[in-house]
């Protein structure tokens, strides 16, 4: 059966493998096994349900939360050849008959329905006498009222399961949601059987993770942008007013920009969304209201303008980056005004002191990641859960520091000094003025003109000094108290300072460096994709990701079999499209002469998979050949930890591993009972139950050998 997954992963989809989790998630439910799949958003859930469904003989039931994507959702199928269709409120009552019926005959394998449809007795009994196989419940945390997103219709699911004892179909469920209460409510709610749970890793490799504190954040997002003009992103910012300022702002330097938030209407928010997804603007601000369900493939980045309320709604926010797996960025700004902001948001909107007091924690929980002075992606994948992991990522904002840092010590210890003598009962506004001399009324008032620190900062305009000062307050120099106006306090921290004992530096971003690559002819295609999109009125990311364009201007296939080496090409879209992108990209050779690039052009599928093995795989094959783990880290110059895992990896899927070496046998039986009675949801309780002599290398084995669960 699996091989049979594999195929049609090539031949519908055009990938060559499978992502770290599906395989397996795949085989469990063709072994009709109830299953229950934890993955980060973007890792590639609809897989995992879809290619059963291929394979399963009767008919697959998605539900699926989100009506307004839907039709993009089945579009998408049906492009790659996939029978599907949808049912949803926006169907007439006759068509609704009519896609059972196609159910029915087997002319569709896949049907999507929204969750409020399983309330209605009519509807459940329309649906008799069909053969349903599986059942695949698609953001499964809606069930689940300590998810963020409870939905009531969704407590319908398992009593409509059990009305379908005839073909007692498999349940399969899926989330980006890892919190322990939201996963035993998906367990217990949706009445899994026996399931088999696989929680992949939450890391996701393309993503650049970056926080940027005390800068002045208009101007960064304004300077973002202008290196990034030509790709696709998401800016979200904590309020509509704060969504309209910016949207106005960037409306205005000439961007094609467009907005969500919830005080507009209906139609408005449509337009904004249906214009993002067909790339008619590359831009998005929007509240955290907008991007539930964003498939979006191609976005290439994700600013949040304010710090978000907690880990979860961060990482799922940032991790609408990147989909198809091309580096992306999600950067944070951060200012201490953000935590007030939260902090009255929880008052406002939760009652209950438990409740705010779980707020507070989650709250705190960002505070320090923006606060972190070492790898923001351990960090994030440690609140997930995850246990052993590098040091350093190497691909976020403390692993790979590129900005330069300026020594402001000077200005610190003026600003410093202002406020002490202003006898900390001012705002920053004020404290600029009295730096550059103002001849406001309000300074003279209070006699501040006598100040010896009056205008000893009259070469800054009041805009540097205040940002000066974010950057202070950002980094812990100063305080600032509750409230509307907001008054400045020296913290300890910046007496060290005043006394001339410590300097303090503010990092500035170094301008990027373009792309070195020509991305001309990735321009043209993009174009091309566009015109199709527009004429077949489906969104450009659907006919083609830009991963699957990248790679065609970079191979330059010019017939069908390279083209079909392509990633993300399957036998469909060769058919529908194939010929338009081959005589685009024929034409691009011929003009540009780029013969150089011949080798790739004859056989680019080759080229493909050599450039492509696996680091895992290529672990695999120095261990077959009887080298060492540790000769291999040595060899490879990759940390043991990870060499480890790679032969984990690989005996999970199959390859030829002999467990038992690395399994200390006098161990093996404590080491299953640790297991057994702590479960092996997290591994450090269970290494830490036992003998220090066993490694963590030997817990993995031991439950790969057993258990096999665990990804
Ligand atoms: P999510 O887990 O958020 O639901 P999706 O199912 O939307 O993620 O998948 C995200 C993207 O990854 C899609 O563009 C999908 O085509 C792509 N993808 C999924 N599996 C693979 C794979 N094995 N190889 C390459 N790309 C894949
Ligand atoms: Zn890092």
């Amino acid at each position: 059966m699996l091989n049979q997954a594999r195929m049609i992963l090539k031949k519908y989809y055009g990938y060559d493998s499978f992502r770290r989790g599906q395989e397996k998630i795949i085989n469990s439910i063709l072994n009709e096994r109830d299953t229950f799949a934890i993955m980060p958003t973007g890792a590639g859930k609809s897989i995992c349900y879809q290619i059963p469904a291929l394979l399963l003989d009767g008919l697959t039931i998605v539900i699926s939360p989100l009506i307004s994507l839907m039709k993009d959702q089945v579009d998408g199928l049906q492009d790659i050849g996939v029978p599907a269709t949808f049912i949803n409120s926006s169907i007439g009552y006759r068509e609704v008959i009519n896609r059972i019926n196609k159910a029915r005959n087997g002319e569709v394998k896949l049907l999507y329905i929204a969750p409020e449809r399983l309330e209605s007795e009519d509807f459940r009994q329309s649906l008799s006498g069909l053969e349903i196989s599986l059942v695949a419940v698609d953001e499964a945390h809606c069930v689940s009222q300590w998810g963020h997103d409870f939905r009531i219709s969704y407590r319908s699911i398992a009593p409509f399961i059990k009305e379908l004892y005839d073909s007692s179909p498999i349940v399969a469920a899926f989330t980006a949601t890892a919190t322990e209460g939201v996963k035993e409510d998906v367990i217990e709610l949706l009445e899994l059987k026996y399931a088999n749970v696989y929680v992949t890793g939450f890391n996701r490799e393309n993503l650049y993770f970056s926080v940027e504190r005390g800068v002045n954040k208009k101007d960064f997002i304004v300077k973002y942008i202008e290196d990034n003009r030509e790709e696709v992103g998401i800016i979200y910012a904590a309020t509509r007013k704060e969504v309209e300022g910016l949207y106005e702002i960037l409306r205005k330097k000439g961007y094609k920009v467009g907005k969500y938030h919830a005080g507009m209407s209906s139609e408005e928010r449509k337009r904004s969304q249906d214009e993002f997804i067909y790339d008619d603007v590359k831009i998005v601000v929007a509240t955290n209201a907008f991007g539930m369900g964003i498939d979006k493939s191609n976005v290439r980045y994700v600013i949040h303008h304010n710090m978000p309320k907690n880990m979860e709604a961060y990482y799922q926010e940032a991790g609408r980056a990147g989909r198809d797996g091309e580096p992306s960025e999600c950067i944070l700004l951060f200012s201490p005004q953000d935590i007030l902001l939260q902090k009255y948001m929880i008052e406002q909107s939760i009652a209950s002191p438990l409740r705010q007091k779980n707020e507070y924690k989650k709250l705190q929980n960002v505070v320090d990641y923006c606060h972190r002075s070492k790898c923001l992606r351990k960090y994030i994948l440690e609140y997930f859960g995850e246990e052993e992991i590098e040091d350093e990522c190497g691909n976020c904002s403390t692993c790979k520091d590129d900005s330069e840092l300026t020594d402001i010590t000077i200005e610190a210890q003026k600003i410093f000094s202002c406020i002490y003598r202003m006898k900390e009962r001012f705002g920053a506004t004020m404290v600029a003025q009295v730096l550059r001399a103002s001849k406001n009324k309000k300074v003279r008032g209070f006699g501040f003109d006598g100040l010896s620190t009056y205008g000893i900062m009259k070469e800054y305009s009041e805009k540097e000094i205040k940002d000066i000062i974010n950057v202070l307050t950002a980094e812990g120099y100063l305080g600032l108290t509750d409230g509307q106006y907001p008054v400045i306090k020296l913290k300890q921290k910046a007496a060290a300072v005043l006394k001339g004992k410590e300097s303090v530096f503010q990092r500035i971003q170094r301008k990027k460096e373009k792309r070195a690559e020509d991305n001309s002819l990735f321009e043209i295609l993009r174009g091309l994709r566009k015109e199709i999109s527009s004429r077949e009125k489906v969104p450009p990311y659907i006919i083609f990701s830009d991963s699957t364009l990248r790679e065609m201007s970079k191979y330059f296939p010019q017939d069908r079999s390279s083209m079909i080496g392509i990633k993300g090409v399957g036998e469909a879209k060769l058919e529908k499209y194939g010929e338009e992108f081959l005589a685009v990209i024929s034409n691009y050779v011929k003009e540009n002469n780029v013969a150089p690039i011949k080798l790739n052009i004859e056989n680019p599928s080759t080229k493909l998979k050599e450039e492509k093995i696996p680091s895992h795989v290529i672990t695999f094959n120095m261990y077959r050949e009887g080298k060492s783990l540790k000769a291999i880290s040595n060899e490879r110059d990759i940390k043991q930890l990870t060499i480890n895992n790679h032969i984990i990896r690989c005996a999970e899927e199959g390859l030829d591993v002999d467990l038992n070496e690395f399994i200390p046998s006098k161990y093996e039986s404590l080491i299953i009972e640790t297991i057994e009675s702590l479960g092996t949801e997290r591994l450090k309780p269970i290494k830490e139950e036992l003998p220090d002599e066993v490694e963590y290398l030997a817990i993995k084995a031991v439950i790969c050998k057993y258990i096999g669960k665990q990804l």
